[in-house]
């Protein structure tokens, strides 16, 4: 793509700028041109591509510089280059360089670019299409551009358009296994029935089911399994994660780049000082309505969301630290607590709610150890669904955009083996198939982005694997049915007695 960066800007002197020191910047900015700009560009890219000080003049203390370039030795690090070398220069002069001011930034780009594209942050002003190309000028200080705002910017354009490219799929569908076929022994759906029986009433809240000891047995027997046959004999370890997810984890872990509109977000009262918010109890009290409008002016925040992806608020725990060797690879596991999603219009029986409960499987170690747990738990979740659960299920690989486009399914040694497998079931009332389970092979996404490294010096790679409690039992249930005399025996024998303590008049 046509990529050009303008910058107008100048650079403010300690006093003024005399004739001799005004040589000496003559000489530096001929020399910036034909060598320091060059300085690590291949030597077949043409010298158009290349940042340049096209013009310069001296005013007062300040010397007005323009500054263009394509994508090598961008305009603006083009200037940051020549602050430093002309500032050795100036010593000379005992001048010293006292500040960059920006008076104009503009990026250019080619017509293939939609308006779409062209994100809307504060800092994007006036978006002018003309013959060709497409020239965006940005409002950026100099410490914006310093920090390589435009450079990400760029990248965010190109990220979008490659986004509509992939054809508006949320990701990429590849089947891997299928199940034999196993004719259905019940045709219902599941979440129906078990409010007929009063195994399950909505929370309060939306998409929240309050759960009684049946629906609970259940859950508890797949959970066992789970146990017994999956996480003990693969030698994970149990561990207990934060639920309540600050920006900081989200930053580390990506989810800070899109995970917005199905968050619940977080917020602290700005002081536990009780009169402060003694007035707010009283108008609960007079009123018996509770006074939101002015809650929302006396707390801080959001400062984060709850938990979301179960993993995310592990890594804190391994952050900036060398893990060693013989520990390797890590095997954990987290079972503590609910997941929140707001699901919005999607909200469906159990299956897809706003408050769930999952196992979060999580693994650390080499590249080649990451894939082999990977392996690992594909083996032994197959024998859990063909031979324990017997369940008509299916196995696809799933490569959502993003991963597509950071280059993560290259050719070469486990590179292919970045991604996520997707675990469908038949849910036989409605002939579609529900994910209830996935397992991803991260690469090396979690532990740059937390800073975890191996003794060894080798790649530091990592896995999830996310096995929802009311996914399993919607898969499991909408194939079974309910009499349990018809059921695996595994999972009949563990659930036991159906306990339903509640009876109402
Ligand atoms: P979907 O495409 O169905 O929304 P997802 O891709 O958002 O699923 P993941 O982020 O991969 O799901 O979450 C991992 C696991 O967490 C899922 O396989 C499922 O078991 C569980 N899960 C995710 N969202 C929900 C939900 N809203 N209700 C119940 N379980 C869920
Ligand atoms: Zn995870
Ligand atoms: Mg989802």
């Amino acid at each position: 793509m046509f990529v050009r960066f303008g910058l107008k800007g100048k650079l403010v002197l300690s006093d003024r700028i005399g004739d001799t020191a005004e040589e000496t910047i003559a000489e530096a900015v001929q020399e910036a041109n034909e060598r320091l700009f060059r300085r690590g560009v291949p030597r077949e890219v043409s010298s158009g591509e290349v940042g340049q000080i096209t013009s310069w003049r001296v005013e007062g203390n300040e010397i007005r510089l323009e500054l263009q370039s394509g994508p090598y030795t961008r305009a603006h690090d083009a200037l940051f280059r020549f602050r430093k070398q002309l500032s050795l220069a100036m010593g000379r002069h005992r001048l010293g360089i006292r500040g960059i001011a920006i008076d104009e930034f503009v990026l250019t780009l080619g017509e293939e670019v939609p308006d779409t594209a062209i994100p809307k942050l504060p800092f994007i002003g006036e978006v002018r299409r003309e013959t060709g190309r497409v020239q965006v000028r940005l409002d950026l200080s100099a410490g914006e551009l310093e920090d390589r705002v435009p450079d990400r910017l760029l990248r965010l354009i190109e990220e979008k358009m490659e986004a509509k490219a992939y054809g508006g799929k949320a990701e990429h569908w590849e089947l891997l296994y299928q199940s034999p076929e196993r004719p259905p022994i019940y045709r219902e759906n599941p979440t129906e029935e078990m409010i007929a029986r009063g195994w399950i009433r909505h929370g309060a809240s939306r998409g929240q089911w309050i759960y009684a000891p049946p629906a609970v047995q259940v859950f508890r027997a797949l959970e066992a399994i789970v146990q017994e046959e999956i996480l003990r004999p693969l030698g994970f370890s149990e561990m207990i994660f934060p639920k309540l997810v600050p920006w900081e984890v989200w930053m580390r872990s990506g989810h800070a780049k899109g995970v917005y509109p199905e968050i619940y977000y977080i917020s602290t009262p700005k002081t536990r000082d009780p009169a402060y918010w003694e007035d707010i109890g009283d108008y609960f009290k007079v009123t018996g309505k509770v006074w939101v409008e002015e809650i929302r002016k006396r707390i801080e925040g959001p400062i984060g969301g709850m938990c979301y992806a179960q993993c995310p608020p592990f890594w804190p725990f391994v952050q900036g630290e060398t893990i060693s060797n013989d520990v390797l690879p890590i095997r954990i596991y987290d079972r503590s607590g609910t997941s929140h999603r707001y699901e919005s219009g999607g909200i469906h029986g159990i299956e897809r709610v706003d408050e769930f409960h999952r196992i979060e499987v999580l693994w650390i170690g080499t590249v080649e150890q990451t894939v082999k747990v990977a392996e690992e738990l594909h083996d032994r979740y197959r024998h859990v669904f063909e031979d324990i659960l017997e369940l008509q299920w299916r196995a696809a690989r799933v490569t959502p955009w993003f991963m597509a486009q950071e280059g993560l399914i290259g050719e070469g040694c486990c590179a292919g083996a970045v991604g996520t497998t997707d675990y469908e079931a038949l849910l036989p009332y409605n002939g579609t198939w529900l994910e209830f389970q996935n397992v991803s092979v991260n690469g090396d996404k979690y532990p740059r982005g937390f800073n975890v490294k191996l003794q060894s010096g080798a790649e530091c790679w990592s896995g999830c694997s996310g096995i929802g409690y009311e996914r399993w039992a919607a898969a499991f249930l909408s194939q079974k049915g309910f009499d349990t005399s018809r059921w695996p025996e595994a999972v009949a024998e563990r659930v036991g007695e159906f306990r339903e303590i509640f009876r109402f008049v």
